[in-house]
C-alpha cells in the first residue's frame, strides 16, 4: 500500500494549489480527483470556462455596437459561430487543465483518478479503473460544491439547467429564464443576452448582487438592463414545468400577485452547495455542520486532527482564490509554519461589462456594526481613458474609518475593475489610510485613476477632476 504524509481530495483551485504547496515544502503528496481532469469545478465548469464565453460574447458585442462608434466598419453581417465559440471555449479548459497535470508532474505529486472515500482517518479507498487504497498521515479533503436547487425543480439538465449545462448548450437560447440574480445568474444571463437571447432575471431579493454594496447593485442592473437584460426583483418562484421545449416558470411579486414566464430555457442559479457525498466522512468521524459543511476550526483542521478541510465545501465565500489560500495555509501549517488568512480582504469579482468589484466592508455592514465612516466616490465617466475607450459606466467608491481615515472597503463598477481592485487589496493589506491612496502616484490616462480620486474624495472630498 502506498503511504503518503499528505493526501488530498478533490482537485480544484484548493486541492491543487494545497499539493502543490505541500510538495514545496518536502511532503510526499497525492491528489485524487473522481474525474479524469484536473481543476475541479473553477477549471472545467467555473471560472474559466465562464471566462471564455463572457470574452468571446464581449468581443461580438463590440462588433455589432461599437466597432462603428470608433470608426470601424465591417461589410456585411456580422455572425456568430456558436459551435465554434464552444469549441474555443473547449480548448481554452483543455489547456488550462493540461495545464495542472504537468504542475503535478513537476512537483512529483501523485495523481489518483477514482472517487475517494475514507475507510478510516488514515486509509482512503480509491475506486477508477480499479479499486486501491492508500495511507494517508494527514488528509486535506478540497472537494468543493455542487449547484443548489430549489425543492420544486426539476433539474432536467437539457431545458431546465445549471450553470454546468449552460457553459455547453448546442443552440443560443431564444429566452432564457434565470433564476437568481447573484454572480452565476449575471454573467451567464450576460453571455446569452449578448449573443442575441431575450433574458429575463427573477430574484427573490429587492435587488441583484445582493451581497455586494447595493451602490454596486444598483449601477450594474442599470448598465445590463441597458443591454436589454430584464429584471424581476422581490419575485419568489414557486413552480418551474416543462412542456416538451418550452419552460414555464411561476413566480410571485411582492403584491403577491402570479407573474409566469416562458421560455426555452431555465437557468438554476440560487447558490451551491458544498459536496460530500461517497467521501465516507462517517467512516473516518468527521462531523459536518447543520448546513452540510465540513466543520472546521480556524486552523481549518476537522473535528479529527490529522484532517483538513478548504474550499467551497467549508464556511465562507466560495470563490476560487478563497479556497486556493486555504489550501497554502494548511499546507503551511502542516509543515509547522504560522500562516495567517484575512478573510476582510479576500475580493469579489463579478465579471459582466461593466465588471464590478469589492473588497472589505459594504456601507451596509459598516451602518449595521454602527462604525462612523467616510465615503468618496468618483464616476467612471469623469476619466480621460473611459472616454477614450468609450466605458464610461460605473464608479469607484471608498470607504474609511471616520477617525483614522483607514480604509475599510472598495467597491467599484467599470472597465477592468476585476484587475483594479488588487490595489485596494494591497492597501488595505497594510492598513493604508484614503489619505495614503490619495498621495500615491497613478499611471495617466489608467481606470486606476479613479482609485485616486475616491481617495481623494474620501479624504477631504477634494477630488480633481469632478
Ligand atoms: P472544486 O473546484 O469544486 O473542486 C472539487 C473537486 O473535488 C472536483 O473536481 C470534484 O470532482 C472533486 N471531488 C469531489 N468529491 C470527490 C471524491 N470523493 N473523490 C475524488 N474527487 C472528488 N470563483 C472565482 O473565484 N472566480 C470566478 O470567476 C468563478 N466563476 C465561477 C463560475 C461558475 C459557473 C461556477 C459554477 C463557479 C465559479 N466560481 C468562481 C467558484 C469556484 O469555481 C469555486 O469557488 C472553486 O472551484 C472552489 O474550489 P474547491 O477547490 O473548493 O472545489
Ligand atoms: P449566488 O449566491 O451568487 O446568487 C444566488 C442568487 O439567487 C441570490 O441573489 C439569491 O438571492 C437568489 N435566490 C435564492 N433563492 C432564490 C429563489 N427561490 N428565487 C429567486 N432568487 C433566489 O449564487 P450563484 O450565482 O448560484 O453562484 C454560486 C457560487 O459560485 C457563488 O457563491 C459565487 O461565489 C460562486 N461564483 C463566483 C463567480 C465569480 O467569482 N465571478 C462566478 C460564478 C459563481
Amino acid at each position: 500500500m502506498s503511504q503518503y504524509d499528505v493526501a488530498v481530495i478533490g482537485s480544484g483551485p484548493g486541492g491543487y494549489v494545497a499539493a502543490i504547496r505541500c510538495a514545496q515544502l518536502g511532503m510526499k503528496t497525492a491528489i485524487i480527483e473522481k474525474y479524469n481532469t484536473l481543476g475541479g469545478t473553477c477549471l472545467n465548469v467555473g471560472c474559466i470556462p465562464s471566462k471564455a464565453l463572457l470574452d468571446s460574447s464581449h468581443h461580438y458585442e463590440e462588433a455589432i455596437k461599437h466597432f462603428a462608434d470608433h470608426g470601424i466598419e465591417i461589410p456585411g453581417e456580422v455572425k456568430i459561430n456558436f459551435k465554434k465559440m464552444i469549441e474555443r471555449k473547449g480548448s481554452v479548459v483543455e489547456q488550462t487543465t493540461k495545464g495542472i497535470e504537468f504542475l503535478m508532474s513537476k512537483n512529483k505529486i501523485d495523481v489518483y483518478t477514482g472517487m475517494g472515500s475514507f475507510k478510516d482517518a488514515t486509509h482512503i479507498e480509491i475506486k477508477g479503473d480499479k479499486t486501491e487504497t492508500i495511507e494517508a498521515k494527514n488528509t486535506i479533503i478540497a472537494t468543493g460544491s455542487k449547484p443548489s436547487t430549489l425543492p420544486f425543480i426539476t433539474l432536467d439538465k437539457e431545458r431546465v439547467i445549471t450553470s454546468t449545462e449552460a457553459l455547453k448548450l448546442s443552440e443560443i437560447p431564444k429566452h432564457m429564464v434565470v433564476i437568481g440574480g447573484g454572480v452565476i445568474g449575471l454573467e451567464l444571463g450576460q453571455v446569452y443576452r449578448r449573443l442575441g437571447a431575450e433574458v429575463s432575471v427573477i430574484e427573490y431579493m429587492d435587488r441583484i448582487i445582493p451581497t455586494m454594496d447595493s451602490a454596486q447593485s444598483k449601477e450594474l442592473a442599470k448598465a445590463m438592463k441597458k443591454q436589454g437584460v430584464k429584471f424581476f426583483l422581490s419575485h419568489k418562484v414557486s413552480n418551474v414545468s416543462r412542456n416538451g421545449d418550452e419552460v414555464t416558470v411561476t413566480a410571485t411579486d411582492k403584491k403577491d400577485k402570479e407573474v409566469t414566464f416562458t421560455g426555452d430555457y431555465c437557468l438554476v442559479s440560487v447558490g451551491r452547495k458544498p459536496y460530500t457525498d461517497g467521501l465516507g466522512l462517517d467512516n473516518a468521524g468527521v462531523k459536518v455542520t447543520e448546513r452540510g459543511q465540513i466543520d472546521v476550526n480556524d486552523q481549518l483542521q476537522t473535528n479529527v486532527s490529522n484532517i483538513y478541510a478548504i474550499g467551497d465545501v467549508i464556511k465562507g465565500a466560495m470563490l476560487a482564490h478563497k479556497a486556493s489560500e486555504e489550501g497554502t495555509l494548511v499546507a503551511e501549517i502542516l509543515a509547522g509554519q504560522k500562516p495567517h488568512i484575512n478573510y476582510n480582504l479576500i475580493p469579489g469579482v463579478v465579471y459582466t461589462w461593466p465588471e464590478v468589484a469589492s473588497v472589505g466592508k459594504t456601507e451596509e455592514q459598516l451602518k449595521e456594526a454602527k462604525i462612523e465612516y467616510k465615503s468618496g466616490q468618483f464616476p467612471m465617466r469623469a476619466l480621460g481613458r473611459s472616454r477614450a475607450s468609450g466605458d464610461t459606466e460605473g464608479f469607484v467608491k471608498i470607504l474609511s474609518d471616520k477617525t483614522t481615515d483607514e480604509v475599510l472597503g472598495v467597491h467599484m463598477v467599470g472597465a477592468r475593475c476585476a484587475d483594479l481592485i488588487a490595489e485596494a487589496v494591497t492597501a488595505m493589506e497594510f492598513r493604508a489610510s484614503a489619505e495614503d491612496i490619495a498621495r500615491m502616484s497613478h499611471a495617466h490616462p489608467t481606470y486606476a485613476e479613479a482609485v485616486k480620486e475616491a481617495a481623494l474624495a474620501a479624504t477631504d472630498d477634494r477630488a480633481l477632476h469632478i
